[in-house]
């Protein structure tokens, strides 16, 4: 069992677009990964009436797959597949960047008033190298205890996700309606966090509040949860991933040089394709840092 079980991750502020703010929970210094899960961004609940809301323009990825999961609003996704999808709360957007994908995700004009959701990483092994994208409009649910779960990707429960993963890997909603408490199985080869979206809930002892991310280490079969009120989770989990990973901007690599080869190529129009039907620029690479980017593993030893 890890001994960093119970570690409480605060998320911090960083801005998406123009508009939004999102509250970053992974990486962390202290906890780069939750399996494949790389990437954590928790944005909202916002009021969004008389706003633009989420407006990204054309951008790519690389080395990742991209999750979008809403609770409130409404996100009109494109990509340089062709792809063009709406997303309401309670639906899956699944897009694989493989070697290189371009999209640009945007709240219409005519939108609800408020806006609330994840937008989660998953690092993909070297080998997949295939972009693709998939809407899932419903998704399995099941009840434990007091709550109502929806698996959004992998297996919880005995009940299986439709999405498509590239290594053993959990994401599921885990909502109170009411005060209550659950016990939920969880794969004890698996690595797992819980991230509260709204209300409270202790967790191990631990109280947890709004955008705030506890890691739960390796090793269990179960995790207890209460709350006192109405509350929404999210419970993520996955086999311990082991290969170093350079991350930077949209890019997930395993070298210095990839992360170059893939900047260069974005700036010039190459290889990530054209965002058809989107107005918008697309986003220009940040310069490079002056120091070579390195490779960290999960615990963020450098490599
Ligand atoms: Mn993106």
């Amino acid at each position: 069992m890890s001994t960093d079980l119970g570690l409480l991750l605060p998320g911090h502020d960083v801005p998406l677009g123009r508009f939004t703010t999102v509250r970053r929970l992974l990486p962390h210094r202290e906890r780069r990964m939750i399996g494949a899960w790389c990437f954590v961004d928790h944005f909202g609940p916002d009021d969004v009436r008389g706003r633009p809301g989420m407006q990204v323009p054309p951008h790519p990825h690389t080395g990742l797959q991209t999750v979008t999961w809403l609770v409130d609003g409404i996100i009109e996704h494109r990509d340089s597949l062709g792809s063009h999808q709406l997303i309401a709360p309670g639906q899956l957007n699944l897009m694989t960047s493989g070697h290189g994908i371009a999209h640009s995700e945007y709240t219409p004009p005519d939108h609800p008033d408020g806006m609330h959701g994840l937008q989660l990483w998953v690092a993909l092994p070297s080998a997949v190298r295939s972009p693709g994208f998939a809407h899932h409009p419903s998704l399995p649910a099941l009840r434990e205890g007091g709550a109502d779960v929806t698996v959004v990707i992998g297996r919880l429960g005995g009940v299986s996700s439709p999405a498509t993963t590239h290594t053993p890997l959990l994401g599921a909603e885990i909502l109170f309606p009411a005060a209550g408490a659950a016990t939920l199985p969880l794969t004890p080869g698996f690595e797992h966090g819980i991230l509260v979206m709204s209300g409270s809930a202790t967790v191990d002892g631990h109280t947890l509040a709004p955008g705030s991310l506890l890691y739960l280490g390796d090793g269990r079969d179960a995790v207890s949860v209460a709350c006192p009120d109405e509350a929404r989770l999210f419970l993520l989990g996955g086999e311990p991933f082991d290969e170093p990973l350079v991350m930077w901007w949209n890019f997930v690599g395993r070298s210095h040089e990839e992360i170059v080869e893939a900047r260069t190529q974005w700036m010039a129009g190459e290889r990530f394709g054209t965002v058809e039907g989107c107005a918008a620029a697309p986003l220009p690479a940040p310069e490079l840092p002056t120091v070579r980017l390195k490779a960290r593993d999960r615990h963020g030893r450098t490599h």
